[in-house]
């Protein structure tokens, strides 16, 4: 058993509360290799940020080395997460936490109500015994993330919010407005076209039920998976160098920042991670 304190990371608890406090939203960036884990590092000592690294169990193995480089560059405190990204069992959860996970998800949105409690409580039960801090999900998202896809999404409920918070006692909460995972967010029937730029501009997120919950939760941490932005500068270079990324389409930063205001305060970022490293390449190699 290791813990993550030993690691020099710290848990999601006093972070939130200081970004529903101060009406900001702190970065959850998945990656997948090495050197997107040092530009995230990077780029969070650069803007004195506190960050989640966050990985899908395929890239565990990867996480080790976060602290120390931070300090490298220059960071005597670094204020890092070390986050399980849907955790489907468990055992996986379990296992996070025993190698030095210090936040785990417990993803069992796709079960019934009643079963998503049940499991989502067991690994709670485990979790807080580390000081470990667990975040759920209520509602589906559209979209394909590692071992995770699903064809449409359904909004969280917010009648259901209290009762489910109160029963499995979790940390945070990830909730489904209108966002979805990877770089096709949305379809080009469901966006109009900006007749300036000529580009795909997406249906807006439901901020009516993101308001209803914050209502039902005053102050708890909600969590938005899916939020890429998908920069468009960047899809232009990887088209324009070979690739097909035709009509791929993000969240609107705005709107991003109009929810990071409220409750939401971690927004899961791995597409555009994706893009950036995809993008640099051919101009890099060319
Ligand atoms: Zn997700």
């Amino acid at each position: 058993m290791v813990s993550y304190k030993e690691l020099g990371l710290v848990n999601t608890r006093k972070m939130f509360a200081k970004a529903v406090d101060g009406g900001y939203a702190i970065p959850a960036f998945n990656f997948n290799n090495m050197e997107q884990m040092q530009a995230i590092i990077m780029a969070a000592v650069e803007t004195k940020s506190p960050v989640i690294l966050q990985v899908s169990k395929g890239a565990r193995n990867y996480a080790k080395g976060a602290v120390e480089y931070a300090k490298e560059l220059g960071c005597a405190h670094p204020e890092i997460v070390l986050h399980l990204d849907h955790g489907d069992s468990f055992e996986l959860c379990k296992s996070c936490i025993d190698m030095g996970f210090s936040s785990v998800m417990i993803d069992g949105s796709a079960l019934p109500y009643d079963e998503n409690v049940a499991l989502t409580r067991k690994v709670v039960d485990y979790a807080h015994q580390y000081d470990v801090t667990v975040e759920g999900e209520l509602g589906v998202l559209a979209g394909v993330e590692e071992e995770v896809s699903a064809a449409e999404s359904h909004y969280t409920k917010p009648e259901e919010v209290i009762d489910f918070v109160t029963k499995t006692g979790v940390d945070s909460l990830a909730i489904s407005i209108g966002t979805s995972h990877g770089a096709y967010k949305f379809t080009p029937e469901q966006c109009t076209v900006d007749p300036v730029t000529g580009r795909l501009v997406p249906p807006p997120l439901a901020f009516d039920v993101l308001e209803a919950i914050e209502k039902k939760l005053p102050g708890f941490p909600i969590v938005l998976h899916g939020s890429s932005s998908v920069p468009q500068d960047e899809v232009d270079t990887i088209n324009q160098y070979g690739g097909s990324l035709k009509a791929a389409v993000g969240i609107p930063e705005e709107q991003l920042r109009k929810a990071a205001k409220s409750a939401v305060c971690k927004i899961n970022i791995d597409s555009d991670s994706r893009l950036a490293m995809t993008a640099s390449l051919p101009p890099a190699t060319a």
